[in-house]
């Protein structure tokens, strides 16, 4: 594990979380095939809420982030993300899909497109936003990722720091109000997983919901509100991050966290 947390200090009572629900998952189970992957989930998402979610491999992590925009279907249960609920016939799943920004551990670029026109393909495609203007908020973003003069490379001529921060770019264009990354740091070198954190720093302090599969632990005690423990599908566990690490309840937190920290 990097260390890149560990000469910041940071704020987090400046980070306020809202009353207004901005995800409400209950009594939510997934199969894969015959496989129950994930069992009976309750998790409550407020606005301004940055969740960390940590558990072994395997445990479900990614596929709970992916049920929440609808990339996976749950089989039972119910989730409603910003008042729509998700289900299999889900006709508005664009507007879910805009509504929450997703990063991946693999970055997720198109190879053949340029930086700018991966920052305006769905802009463009699916919110309908005129040309001028998905250039100009892509230009914006990019400027706050701090890449503005990479706009017209491709994604293989750049770092891996420097793509994950035009992945977070690119969703940020949707406006999204939630954000979800699944690892976004594990493909990374130290130097750039520190680049990419600040980004995200960044992002938690302006207010955004998001939920962070990531095994970077020092971002889980100085960034997240709550961390939630996951295993063989289910959330054993979740706390505020000073008692979760100082005070875990469970055997299996306990074991997980001697094995990382
Ligand atoms: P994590 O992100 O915590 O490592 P995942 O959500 O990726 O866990 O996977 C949870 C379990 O579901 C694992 O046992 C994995 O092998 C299995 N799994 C994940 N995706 C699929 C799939 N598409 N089909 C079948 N099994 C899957
Ligand atoms: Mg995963």
């Amino acid at each position: 594990m990097s260390d890149v947390m560990a000469e910041r200090e940071i704020d987090r009572s400046q980070m306020k979380v809202s009353d207004e629900v901005a995800v409400e998952i209950s009594g939510m189970n997934k199969w894969y095939g015959a496989f129950h992957v994930l069992r009976d989930i309750n998790l409550t998402v407020n606005r301004g809420e940055r969740i960390v979610i940590a558990g072994p491999s395997g445990s479900g992590k990614s596929t709970l982030i992916r049920c929440i925009n609808a990339l996976e279907e749950h089989q039972q249960g119910k989730i409603v993300v910003d008042g729509t609920v998700l289900s299999n016939d889900l006709k508005n799943i664009d507007k879910i899909r805009s509504e929450v920004g997703m990063v991946f551990q693999h970055f997720n670029l198109f190879p053949h497109l340029t930086i700018l026109e991966n920052c305006t393909l769905a802009p463009i495609w699916v919110r309908k936003v005129p040309k001028k203007e998905a250039v100009d908020t892509a230009m914006h973003f990019l400027e706050k990722v701090k890449i503005p003069e990479q706009a017209n490379k491709y994604p293989g001529q750049l770092s891996g720091g420097q793509q994950q921060r035009v992945a977070i770019a690119r969703s940020l264009c949707m406006k999204p109000r939630i954000m979800l990354f699944d690892e976004p740091t594990s493909a990374l070198d130290p130097e750039m997983i520190k680049e990419v954190l600040d980004t995200m720093i960044e992002l938690a302090q302006e207010g955004m919901t998001m939920l962070c599969v990531t095994h970077e632990m020092g971002f889980a005690r100085q960034v997240a509100n709550r961390v939630i423990f996951m295993d063989q599908g289910q959330i054993v566990e979740q706390n505020e991050p000073e008692e979760f690490f100082n005070n875990p309840k469970s055997d299996r937190t306990k074991l997980f966290l001697s094995q990382i920290l």
